[in-house]
């Protein structure tokens, strides 16, 4: 989880219940701008529903509910009847929170923000959590679909460019048919699926035409050092990387709109993780190899030691400069051209300092 989510958190903490009042608002942004800015843009979603085929799509996610097999841990628990699986999570949607966020990448964050929804539970629990208040321990509050999709109209309306959906893997179900409510009531903004990237590929696949914008982490790559970090997940990088490959046929590469925001595409994220646990060499050759070369890729440097990092002596540190230039130099080096840019201006900013030392 990137230091911009750690800074979103911190501004969630702050903020409070405020944010998830549906009819709130934060900044000032008025209805008229968000209508031009959502009259322009048509979703996915929408072109779906027109065919009829949006419903059946809700239907079929909810069903998964029964036998639980919406990631790949596939519990096989009733969450209809309040039963919980690794992610803890029933039924019942719970959201921390939502609002604007500038701390995303740019061409998510535009100048009206990304309408960022923080879920509660989370079906990877990394020993190094970020977020560890909200995706292990489950703080936030209980909201219905109409509830959820009222806080994606609200977000418009401030004239955020998406909705951005962090942690939705356990939640899909619930995010498809607030998506379809919102629509009723006039959403017109790409949805962007900001997942940890432990996914299913046949629950990906049921996003087909629904998602317009993927944002995967793909953290490890080595299925030992996932056993160790990602909750015992050691088929982590085999299902991230399937799924990544399935939201890549989906979408492609990152379209990026004249005024500098992202209208479809995937983006993907990795963390430099100190001791070169996350494997990532062999990310960005692999990104090279099995996506393209203009793959939008950002890189970040933002380990912080959070939740049980501190029992892994080994990742219980910062990262150090010359490990982060070092993993930008190996994505040069394969010809990943679409880096993110303020990854590379920290790259450059180290190299400086690195140099003049
Ligand atoms: S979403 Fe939760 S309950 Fe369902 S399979 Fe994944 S971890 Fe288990």
């Amino acid at each position: 989880m990137s230091a911009t989510r750690r800074d979103f958190l911190k501004q969630f903490m702050a903020f409070g219940a405020l944010l998830l009042v549906p009819g709130s608002t934060v900044g000032g942004m008025g209805r008229s701008r968000a209508a031009a800015n959502a009259d322009s843009w048509r979703p996915g979603y929408a072109l779906l529903e027109e065919k009829g085929v949006l419903a059946d799509r809700v239907e079929q996610a909810y069903a998964l509910f029964e036998n639980c097999e919406l990631c790949p841990r596939r519990c096989g628990v009733n969450r209809r009847k309040g039963e919980t699986g690794i992610c803890r999570a029933t039924e019942q949607l719970m959201v921390y929170s939502r609002q604007p966020h500038f701390g995303e990448e740019l061409p998510l964050v535009g100048n009206r923000g990304s309408g960022t929804i923080f879920f509660s539970n989370c079906n990877l629990r990394c020993v190094f959590c970020q977020n560890w208040p909200i995706a292990h321990e489950g703080r936030g509050r209980e909201v219905s679909d109409e509830q959820l999709a009222d806080m994606m109209i609200d977000l418009q309306n401030m004239g955020c460019h998406n909705i951005n959906l962090v942690t939705p893997t356990h939640v899909m179900p619930n995010i498809l048919n607030a998506t379809r409510i919102a629509l009723e009531k006039g959403l017109r903004l790409p949805l962007c699926y900001n997942t940890g990237g432990y996914e299913r590929t046949e629950c990906i696949r049921m996003l087909d035409g629904i998602v317009d914008i993927y944002l995967p982490d793909l953290k490890f790559m080595d299925p030992e050092e996932a056993e160790r970090y990602a909750g015992a997940a050691d088929d982590y990088p085999e299902k991230a990387k399937a799924a990544i490959i399935e939201m890549h046929r989906q979408v492609g590469d990152a379209v990026v709109e004249p005024r500098g925001t992202a209208t479809r595409g995937l983006m993907v994220r990795h963390l430099v993780m100190p001791n070169r646990v996350a494997g990532t060499q062999d990310f960005v050759r692999w990104v090279a190899e099995n996506l393209s070369a203009d793959t939008y890729v950002n890189i970040m440097s933002q380990y912080r030691v959070e939740h049980r990092a501190f029992e892994y002596p080994e990742i219980a540190r910062a990262i150090t400069p010359e490990e982060f230039v070092e993993a930008i130099g190996w994505a040069k080096d394969t010809g990943i051209e679409n880096l993110d840019r303020r990854s590379l201006s920290q790259y450059e900013a180290m190299k400086r300092r690195m140099t003049a030392s």
